[in-house]
């Protein structure tokens, strides 16, 4: 279980920067991937995404 963009090992709860995150690729929306905190900007990134697909209706 590693961070899927810089290989950080996820099991490893000592640094609170790389606490795991569950970011989903658009493509493949039911996979799991998780990536440390640090690569996905404290999760922003992903509330920022969801919330553009929110507003747009498809
Ligand atoms: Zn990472």
């Amino acid at each position: 279980m590693v961070c899927a963009e810089c290989d950080y090992d996820l099991r490893e709860f000592k640094d609170e920067t790389r606490l795991p995150y569950d970011v989903r690729l658009p493509e493949r929306p039911k996979a799991r991937r998780l990536v440390c905190r640090q690569c996905c900007n404290d999760g922003m990134d992903e509330m920022e995404r969801l919330a553009t697909l929110a507003g747009k209706p498809s």
